[in-house]
Order: structure tokens, then sequence, then C-alpha cells
């Protein structure tokens, strides 16, 4: 059965990694999919292709979600391009780790930028729209570390408890219009970025985890796929995590 027949949807980062798992599996369940990228315009092509034989419409956007004005105009250029957006995915998200002793001011800025303030440009951006239509889903991608905090993450992990008390805000704020809010909070998991983390290290990890091995960008993306569709239609302001059970 497919979830989200002839529904569209925006996906922040959606290049690679999880954000590109988001795309594949909402394009297997008949979506839409609208994504942007910073700037790997070559894999954002190539996934366009790639999503579009799947029968459905496909399109990459090069645009800064941390920057207010593109994230109005990327959502205007989607409308335009696509006729209606139903689910929003804020998933761009970057890392500069340091231990705060080292962390410079401009680091701790760029991360909240990009993994927070995206996420405040996004929504307020599309907020219009699901208001006039009386629907919408919002995903918010946050991070285990957001709800447990880590060292040498400060800046990562403030961001991506931002984006818990920010999710929480505007299901109550919006949720008498039938918006729904909700995030995830991904666990470790394994992206062509964590390949080239040292094997050792990765075992310790998948060793230290209840279901003994690194989640999938499906597994996040199933998560996501559950939020969007209407079989979540009771629910939200919710944070769920997709950790193997690491915060159990
Ligand atoms: P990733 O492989 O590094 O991909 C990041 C994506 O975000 C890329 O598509 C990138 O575009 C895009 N991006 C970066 N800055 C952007 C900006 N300013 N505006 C628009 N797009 C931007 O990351 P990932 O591992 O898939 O992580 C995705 C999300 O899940 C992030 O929010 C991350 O914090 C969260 N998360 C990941 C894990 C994990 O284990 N991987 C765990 C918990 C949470 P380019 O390709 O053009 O650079």
């Amino acid at each position: 059965m497919k979830l989200l027949n002839g529904k569209t949807a925006i996906i922040t980062g959606g290049s690679r990694g999880i954000g590109k798992g988001i795309a594949e599996v909402f394009a297997a369940h008949g979506a839409n999919v609208a994504f942007t990228y910073s700037s790997s315009v070559a894999s954002a092509q190539e996934l366009e292709k790639h999503l579009e034989t799947l029968g459905i419409k496909a399109k990459g956007y090069q645009s800064n979600a941390a920057n207010f004005d593109e994230a109005q105009k990327l959502v205007d250029d989607v409308l335009t391009d696509f006729g209606s957006v139903d689910i929003l995915i804020n998933n761009a998200g970057i890392t500069k780790d340091n231990l705060l002793m080292r962390m410079s001011e401009a680091d701790f800025d760029k991360v909240i930028d990009v993994n927070l303030k995206s996420v405040f440009n996004m929504t307020k951006a599309i907020q219009k729209t699901f208001l006039k239509q009386r629907s919408g889903s919002i995903i918010n991608m946050s991070s285990v570390v957001g709800v447990k905090g880590n060292a040498g993450q400060a800046n990562y992990a403030a961001s991506k408890a931002g984006v818990i008390g920010f999710t929480k805000s505007v299901a109550l704020e919006l949720g008498s219009r039938n918006i729904r809010c909700n995030a995830i909070a991904p666990g470790f998991i394994e992206t062509e970025m964590t390949a080239n983390l040292n094997e050792d290290t990765v075992a310790g990890w998948r060793q230290s985890i209840p279901l003994k091995r690194g989640g999938t960008t499906e597994d996040v993306a199933n998560a996501c796929l559950f939020f969007a569709s209407d079989m979540s239609a009771y629910v939200t302001g919710q944070v769920m995590n997709v950790d193997g059970g690491m915060l159990t």
C-alpha cells in the first residue's frame, strides 16, 4: 500500500545521507519530492533522475536553509513548480564538534543557524500554506544527542534540543488547524560519512546498542513515513527515538 499517494513533500538536505533515504522511501510511497541541498549539485541531479524513475515528480533546489529569505523563496518556488505542499521535513544539519574550551563562536553560531534557525525559517515559510489548507505535517530531525547531551558537541546538542522545544511549541500552536509537528531523534545512523570512520570504533558503537547494529537511512525514513502519513493522524508534539534502544 502506498501511504503518500499524490502528496508533495519538501525535504531539506536531501542530496545524501538520511535526507536522500527519506526522499527514496517517500517517492516509493507515491509522494512528489522537492528536496534541497547546499553544494552537491551532481548527486542532487542524479537523485532527481532516480526518483523520477519511480513515477513521481521530483526536483532538487540549491538553497541554504539557514537563510530566512532563501527559505521563503524556496517554498514559493516549490509551490509554483508542484502546486501544493503537504509535508515539510527539516532534515538539513551539520556538525562542528569540539570541546567547549576549543569551540569558536563562529562554529557555535554556524551549527545553531543551520540546524535550528533553518527549522524556524522553513516552518515560517510553509505556515501560511498549511494554515490555508488546514492540514500539514512537519517533521524535524533532532538527535539522541539533543535528548541526552554529548561531550564535545555542546553546539550540536543545543541545536538539537532546541529543535525539540520548537517542535512541541509548534504542535501546541497549530494543532487546532490540523497541522501536526513531530521530531525524530536518530541514534547512530550509518551513512557514507560514517563509512570513513575507524572500523574498531564503529564496532564498539554497534556493540553498545541494544539492537547490536547501527541504523540505516531507511530506518529513519520509515519513522518519517509514519509521521508524514495519515497513519499518525492523531499524533503530534512527539519525539520518536530511532536509535536501536540506545537511550533506553
Ligand atoms: P549528511 O549526510 O551530512 O547530509 C546533510 C545534508 O544536508 C546534505 O544533503 C547537505 O547538502 C545538506 N545541507 C547541509 N547544510 C545545509 C544548508 N545550510 N541548507 C540546506 N541543506 C544543507 O547528514 P546526515 O547524517 O544524513 O544527517 C541528516 C540529519 O540527521 C541532520 O540534521 C543530522 O544532524 C541528523 N542526525 C544524523 C545522525 C547520523 O548518525 N547520521 C544521527 C542523528 C541525527 P550537501 O550535500 O550539498 O552538502
